[in-house]
């Protein structure tokens, strides 16, 4: 059965468990930063860094607020990344969760083609062309565990289940945060597996938070594939 995520940011304290769980279940070293003027640490994601809480401090109705987004890959329904790769030894979708998964044959691609066409702004290319991001915890997932993120998220914002389930859950919370925001929405959730409510615009968190202004981009980047992806699968089948 399909899964997802909720990630209701409205209870979000910015503890950052999430952040180091998916370094610590990945194995993957913590990065040398320097201040940037934020909390939020390090300043971007990275092939090693899929997970990151994003912090941000802006004047929303004449009050400071502190917002909190713990960015990852969305595993969208239909993932542009997915088209604009058209190669599916490097990028495809795991048929039983619904998981966006890189390999790295990704090496032998266009990353930076595959890059642009992401409407969230999230693979990021390692040292040797490969690209990474989120692969939902796959090895977790389908032996029966939680996502190291949402395992160790002390205050419920992280959440992960079948994909009805989790829309429906959306849906109560988002009913419930409205009695205190106005304001708040759910960001795409018809187009992702990984569902953020927010308590207030999603931009406000995020530059890339919500799919819609990169949409432009995203149509020429994968109309190109469409013209060539073809082509790709005729030489495939009798190269
Ligand atoms: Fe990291 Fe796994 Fe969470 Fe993805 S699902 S952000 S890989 S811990
Ligand atoms: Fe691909 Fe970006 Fe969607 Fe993740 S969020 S599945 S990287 S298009
Ligand atoms: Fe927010 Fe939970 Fe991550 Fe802590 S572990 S930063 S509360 S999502």
């Amino acid at each position: 059965m399909a899964k997802a995520f909720f990630i209701d940011t409205t209870t979000c304290t910015g503890c950052r468990g999430c952040q180091v769980a998916c370094k610590q279940w990945k194995g993957f070293p913590g990065e040398k930063t320097t201040n940037h003027g934020s909390f939020q640490n390090p300043e971007d994601l990275s092939a090693t860094t899929y997970k990151l809480v994003r912090m941000k401090e802006i004047e929303i109705d004449q009050k400071l607020r502190w917002l909190f987004f713990p960015d990852q890959c969305r595993h969208c329904i239909e993932p542009p990344c997915l088209e604009s790769a058209g190669e599916p030894t490097a990028v495809y979708q795991n048929k039983a969760t619904g998981a966006v998964i890189y390999t790295k044959v990704t090496q032998d691609l266009d990353a930076d083609a595959i890059i642009e066409s992401c409407p969230y702004n999230i693979p990021r290319k390692a040292a040797d062309g490969s690209l990474g991001k989120c692969d939902m915890c796959i090895d977790r997932v389908t032996n029966g565990k939680l996502p190291a993120c949402v395992q160790t998220c002390p205050t419920g914002t992280m959440n992960f289940g079948e994909y009805q389930d989790m829309r429906t859950y959306a849906r109560v919370r988002l009913a419930e945060a409205r009695r205190r925001y106005p304001k708040a929405t759910l960001v795409n959730p018809d187009k992702v597996r990984v569902i953020y409510l927010t308590a207030f615009e999603p931009t406000s968190y995020w530059e890339y938070a919500v799919a819609e202004h990169r949409e432009t981009d995203i149509t020429r980047a994968v109309a190109m594939q469409r013209m060539f992806n073809p082509i790709r699968e005729l030489f495939r089948n009798f190269g």
